[in-house]
């Protein structure tokens, strides 16, 4: 059996202005801060490392910020779950396509993704791919993307008899973060370039395969087979 972890923001869909919203509504309702998650770099980082980071920016300092941090996500979801249906997400250009194709052939989907379960699975039901994704490890298991990706791999075991290694394992998505995670977790791992990092800079972060796009369907399950 195969095991397929999928990053969500630029490698399935783009666009989740909702999710930017919900920081700025849980930054100033919980902390008392007109902050923006665009102060930081917050590509490839999980939602309560991106809201460490932009409060330490804002001058808070840590103790204060983890205490409330439960709260924080908490508003930060419930804001989302009631907002998404607003959002004008967009599902990248043939991942629809590519899901049922992987779903079809029987291998097993599944996310890794900085995001907190409940925001993650709501963005893609919202788009209709939720239902393709059984497991995940998300932002809201552990506050570092490696840990995510063995967390998801004992899912898979635990939960629907997962029972290859860890090179059955291919860890997909658009910044040098998702591939570094898939290294340290000895999985193979296939960069694409819809984020805002470069082919190059995904092949050099040790990408093991890297596509321009999830429409080269054809490259990538070559890729798949040619393991
Ligand atoms: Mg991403």
């Amino acid at each position: 059996m195969i095991l397929l972890l999928f990053d969500i923001d630029k490698t399935l869909i783009d666009r989740s202005e909702c999710h930017h919203r919900a920081f700025r509504h849980a930054f100033h309702e919980v902390f008392e801060k007109d902050a923006d998650i665009d102060i930081i770099n917050y590509h490839g980082k999980t939602d309560p490392q991106i809201a460490c980071e932009v409060l330490k920016k804002e001058g808070l300092a840590e103790n204060f910020i983890k205490k409330k941090l439960e709260e924080f996500k908490e508003v930060l979801s419930s804001y989302f779950i009631l907002n998404v249906k607003y959002d004008h997400i967009v599902v990248l250009d043939g991942v629809r396509d590519l899901i049922v194709e992987l779903e079809s052939q029987g291998m097993l989907l599944g996310l890794i993704t900085g995001n907190l379960e409940s925001i993650a699975r709501a963005k893609l039901k919202h788009v209709g791919l939720d239902k393709y994704f059984k497991l995940g490890g998300f932002g809201s298991d552990n506050y570092h993307r490696p840990y995510l990706v063995s967390t998801a791999i004992k899912r898979a075991s635990l939960e629907y008899d997962f029972r290859g290694n860890n090179s059955h394992v291919f860890v997909i998505g658009d910044t040098p973060w998702d591939i570094k995670a898939g290294m340290e977790n000895k999985t193979r791992t296939i960069g694409v370039s819809t984020g805002i990092y470069s082919p190059r800079e995904l092949k050099d972060a040790g990408a093991d395969f890297v596509l321009d796009s999830l429409k080269y369907k054809k490259e990538f399950m070559g890729f798949l087979k040619s393991r």
